[in-house]
């Protein structure tokens, strides 16, 4: 099988993969003449493809073989499709073609589970370290890493990549237990443990002036809404920990979608991806907004309403804390405001030191007016007393109907 024909079945089976975003990493630059390529220190992955997410990495499996049969997989073990594998040196060259053509900007590197998690590890990172070492590559790489591997490998792995990510794929152990027997959570999270104090360490020696420090800067993960019968709620639970004990840069959610020669347990239908809209939105809020889960979902209500966005649904499950007077709220109770970010509330915060703020003020802030008006007091408006209690309220925030189609 020529390079090309490789190419074509280990992109296409890399695109399943959501956790590929490079914002957050450090800078390597290369226009000082020396070696080759340079990385954006913030988010290079701007572009995606409708099915296969980033554009802009090289984004590709060592090999689609594998040992492990997760049935939500189309590289597993009992799946019929048709198997490649790429040497490290065939990768390395791949990369450097396509940078130096100015078609990517770095480099996603996975791999299915071949021989042993060890030798899996070895092969990814063989790739990382010719590219770093031998060609003074200074794109971004991202590698994929296997809990079951040895720490040592996967430290070396972080040494040389920008970007390190294991997938936990679902949030209980109990549906990994069914959807993808081999994994196990405890084992991932172990792995994350290790990872998170390497990375604290390195950030560590970083702020101790250590400049010439390689090492990845973050780890993330993905995991699969929709594949089995977890709620939001387990989601979200599942998400806080990670950014809180296992200090994750980013947790993707990826709405399942069914794929070719599906496992007989798996849903036929593709999971919404207005779902996985709403988790990430829940998820900038924990993360940006001050908001608990607890706040967002409830055990009475353990998934998002798909018609409201999370910070709306909670703003008018909280009525009698609005209309808030933009002259005194507090950052914090600001930020609760729907239709207000947080660069927004930052702005506004300094405004409101030296002139009032009206409407008009909001409105060149391109705020959503509309939104925003029922839950501020500005200085030229005051939402009528009546208009929070209202069930009208809900309405105006409501999807207007649709006409159904009919299909024949
Ligand atoms: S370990 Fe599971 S998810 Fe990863 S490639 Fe193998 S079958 Fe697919």
């Amino acid at each position: 099988m020529n390079l090309q024909e490789k190419l074509a079945i280990l992109a296409d089976a890399a695109k399943y993969d959501a956790s590929c975003a490079s914002s957050g990493a450090n800078r390597r630059d290369s226009r000082n003449s020396k070696g080759v390529g340079s990385a954006g220190g913030a988010g290079i992955c701007h572009s995606y493809a409708p099915d296969g997410r980033c554009i802009s990495l090289l984004k590709v499996l060592l090999t689609n073989r594998c040992l492990y049969d997760c049935h939500y997989c189309i590289n597993r073990r009992s799946s019929n499709v048709r198997r490649a594998a790429f040497t490290p040196a065939e990768v390395v060259k791949l990369t450097l073609d396509f940078y130096k053509r100015n078609y990517i900007e770095g480099l996603f590197l996975s791999s299915g589970i071949i021989r042993s998690a060890d030798h899996t590890m070895e092969q990814l990172v063989a790739v990382a370290r010719s590219l770093r070492e031998e060609h003074d590559f200074r794109g971004y790489i991202h590698l994929k890493t296997i809990p079951e591997a040895s720490p040592e490998i996967i430290e070396e792995a972080a040494r040389h990549a920008d970007r390190i990510s294991i997938n936990l794929e679902l949030p209980k152990q109990e549906s990994l237990d069914r959807l993808a027997p081999e994994k196990n959570l405890a084992r991932t999270k172990e792995a994350m443990g290790r990872i998170r104090l390497r990375l604290d360490d390195a950030a560590d020696r970083r702020r101790g002036g250590d400049r010439k420090l390689r090492h990845a800067t973050g780890q993330s993960t993905q995991v699969i809404v929709g594949a089995d019968a977890s709620t939001d709620a387990d989601f979200l639970a599942r998400s806080e920990e990670l950014y809180g004990s296992y200090r994750l840069r980013r947790v993707y959610y990826s709405a399942f979608s069914p794929i070719p020669e599906p496992s007989a347990i798996l849903p036929v239908k593709p999971a919404p991806l207005l779902r996985e809209h709403r988790l990430y939105q829940s998820d900038w809020l924990m993360r940006f907004y001050g908001f608990d889960r607890r706040e967002i979902l409830t055990p009475e209500q353990p998934n998002l309403d798909l018609h409201l966005d999370p910070k709306l649904a909670w703003a008018l499950r909280n009525r009698h804390r609005f209309p808030l007077d933009l002259r005194t709220a507090s950052r914090e109770d600001l930020l609760r405001v729907p239709g207000l970010g947080p660069r927004n509330v930052d702005r506004l915060l300094s405004i409101r030191r030296f002139a009032p703020i009206r409407l008009a003020d909001l409105a060149r802030l391109r705020v959503s007016l509309p939104k925003v008006r029922p839950f501020l007091i500005t200085a030229d408006h005051r939402p009528p007393a009546t208009e929070l209690d209202s069930d009208r309220l809900l309405a105006r925030f409501a999807p207007k109907p649709e006409q159904l189609e009919l299909f024949c």
